[in-house]
């Protein structure tokens, strides 16, 4: 095992000096505004089109899209692309109906639902081979875990993130064989959390009593536990030449860990990702993709996180959990979407770890 667990995200054992991967993705195949060429007229297919695109589109074309509602996103003078609040950001259900019926941006052939990998099916050569997992809420024990080179825990491995189940989960990771297991945190691993912590602990607030109970020194270097993996929270780490981003924060979900209202204050922790990132890792997903609920018949990812993922980030894999019910893949000719939920929405962990493979960068 050559991760180390950190805050910082940097791993000395990494390569630094990548840019994009081989192939497409480096720098040199990107368009001075950071959008990448291919990506470009994918996304002129999809009907995403930024309030620029729209000058070049040949006459008509443009008036099927309203200008007001791809304005989200704009350059600044150095032409890195601003994402503003969408108009729709506090109401993700009305958000995904709009810009589907208006922008065809939900809809194949633009966006698939995938077959996951199978376990035993042979890695490419040159490949990587990415495990992702999520929410496993302290039910690791059943989980058949596949081959592949780097772990992805996508947040949710504790049920309440007491120090004893932090140091079980890190057991767990200590016995996997891969070569790399990178772990962010989710809305239940309340004590990574510092602020959450604190305000528990003025209020004298027994919605989580067993919580309640710690000491602050218990929790304070919680994430210290985790040695046998590369923490991330709102950092990144290369690992065999992929930019790694991980974070943790999701829209409000009745006051737990985490939490953020939508709209500025998410888009302000998105804004933190920086471009050309391979691979995104949050505990929520994004709106439209592996976010529906249908116990409440509503969508609940978040807006500015989709439209920070399509519009500027476009990493090639987006791996999140959350949402139990929303487990699976899709792609939307850019970005490969998993919800990597291993617990359904009853707690039962019987979710197959994802396997995905992507092209190792030349450089790593
Ligand atoms: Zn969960």
């Amino acid at each position: 095992m050559k991760g180390i667990s950190e805050q910082t995200g940097r791993d000395s054992s990494v390569c630094r000096s990548g840019g994009g991967p081989g192939g497409s993705g480096g720098s040199g195949g990107r368009c001075p505004g950071g959008l990448r060429r291919s990506m470009w007229r994918s996304r002129w297919d999809a009907g995403v089109l930024k309030a620029e695109a729209l000058a070049l589109l040949p006459c008509g074309l443009g008036m099927a899209f309203s200008q007001s509602h791809v304005m989200t996103a704009r350059r600044h003078q150095h032409s890195r692309l601003i994402i503003e609040v969408d108009e729709y950001s506090s109401n993700p259900t009305q958000a995904f109906t709009f810009y589907n019926i208006n922008q065809g941006r939900f809809q194949p052939p633009h966006v698939q639902m995938v077959d996951p990998v199978p376990h035993d099916a042979p890695k490419p050569p040159g490949y990587t081979r990415f495990v992702c997992v999520s929410d496993t809420h302290s039910r690791t024990d059943p989980i058949q875990m596949p081959y592949g080179d780097v772990l992805i825990h996508a947040g949710d491995f504790t049920e309440l993130g007491l120090p004893s189940e932090v140091k079980k989960f890190n057991e767990w990771l200590g016995s996997l064989p891969y070569e790399y297991k990178i772990v962010i945190a989710g809305n239940h691993e309340l004590t990574f959390d510092q602020e959450f912590m604190a305000d528990l602990i003025k209020q004298d607030f027994y919605y989580f009593p067993s919580v309640s109970k710690l000491k602050p020194e218990n929790y304070e270097n919680v994430q210290s536990l985790l040695t046998n993996c590369i923490y991330l929270q709102d950092s990144e780490v290369t690992v065999r030449g992929f930019r790694i981003y991980g974070s943790p924060w999701q829209p409000w979900f009745y006051g737990w860990g985490f939490n953020l209202p939508r709209g500025q204050a998410l888009l302000e922790k998105w804004n933190l990702i920086p471009e050309g990132v391979d691979i995104l890792i949050t505990h929520g997903p994004p709106l439209g993709f592996l976010d529906w609920v249908p116990k409440k018949m509503q969508r609940v990812g978040c807006v500015e996180l989709l439209n920070t993922v399509q519009r500027r980030v476009q990493p090639r894999l987006h791996v999140f959990g959350h949402i139990h019910e929303g487990y699976g893949v899709m792609a939307d000719g850019t970005t490969t979407y998993v919800n990597a939920s291993v617990c359904t929405v009853n707690y039962q962990p019987v979710n197959p770890p994802i396997v995905i493979d992507l092209p190792t960068p030349r450089n790593s």
